[in-house]
């Protein structure tokens, strides 16, 4: 049947919410009774086969060690599992070699599970850069078909390339230059306002900014030629997720901020866009 709505590609950050490295002091917080994992993903699943529409998953190798039924479960949903990385460890901070051994067993683990290799990788906190364009070797070797972890803004000097293309392009060590040899990328969607980039496509963006305005930018970016790609992670769209109230005071407004409210708002997306994994939007 022909659908109206605009195709939009939808992705989620799989980690455990305490994955972030400013948490780990606070590591006491987490509780062996914390089932705000299972609830988020039974959500999220529950929508997804409700409103038909399909996402790629994201899976840290946490993830993918605590939580193998809910990989199979993601799978077998007819959603695409990909590869978050190992410990949600910045790619620039980690040791090359080693990574590279962790990466290859991780890879494995989600073939196990799953039956098939993942195809993409996101960087955990978006940090491919110069310094860490070595993976894009390793990911070529293990025959991941794309990356997905370029956030064509710099917002803070945490992540994000301004000069990066916005649109889908081979990326090699330049990172930021298009390249005819190198692996695909497909960047986080941004949109624009008098040709300054603006970002808004998910996480704290998503929880920030009013709904009709991240309607509005998805809406104009949804009109290109490649769909837009928007993130989400799981902790961010469930309210029973344990909350932290000591250490860094920004740290803790980005995680927590909008959150009760966030999974109704993510859910009226649905009345306007129709979702796609990537692997069923590129056809791969
Ligand atoms: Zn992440």
């Amino acid at each position: 049947m022909y659908s109206k709505k605009s195709k939009v590609i939808l992705t989620f950050d799989v980690e455990l919410w305490h994955e972030g490295k400013w948490q780990q002091p606070f590591i006491d917080y987490i509780s062996k009774n914390d089932i705000s994992f299972e609830k988020s993903m039974d959500k999220i699943l529950n929508l997804l086969q409700q409103r038909k529409a399909s996402a790629t998953f994201f899976v840290t190798s946490l993830v993918v060690d605590s939580y193998p039924n809910y990989i199979k479960k993601i799978k077998d949903a007819g959603h695409e599992v990909s590869s978050h990385g190992i410990d949600h460890q910045k790619l620039h901070q980690a040791n090359p070699i080693q990574y590279r051994e962790k990466l290859i067993e991780h890879t494995k683990r989600i073939k196990e599970i799953t039956g098939s290799l993942p195809q993409g990788f996101r960087a955990p906190h978006f940090s491919l850069n110069k310094k860490s364009s070595w993976i894009i070797q390793v990911l070529k070797e293990l025959d991941y078909k794309y990356d997905s972890s370029i956030f064509p803004i710099s917002i803070t000097n945490q992540y994000g390339h301004s000069k990066a293309p916005r649109e889908n392009y081979y990326v090699n060590e330049n990172i930021i230059e298009k390249s005819s040899d190198g692996l695909l990328e497909i960047p986080i969607s941004t949109s624009s306002l008098f040709s300054i980039r603006i970002p808004y496509a998910g996480g704290i963006y998503f929880r920030i900014l009013p709904l009709f305005i991240f309607k509005y930018f998805l809406k104009k970016e949804s009109r290109k030629t490649t769909a837009p790609i928007i993130y989400f992670h799981p902790h961010e769209l469930e309210s029973s997720t344990p909350k932290i109230n000591r250490g860094p005071i920004l740290k803790r407004i980005v995680k927590y901020w909008g959150t009760k409210k966030s999974f109704r708002k993510f859910e009226r997306l649905f009345d306007d866009f129709e979702f796609q994994s990537i692997e069923k939007n590129l056809g791969l």
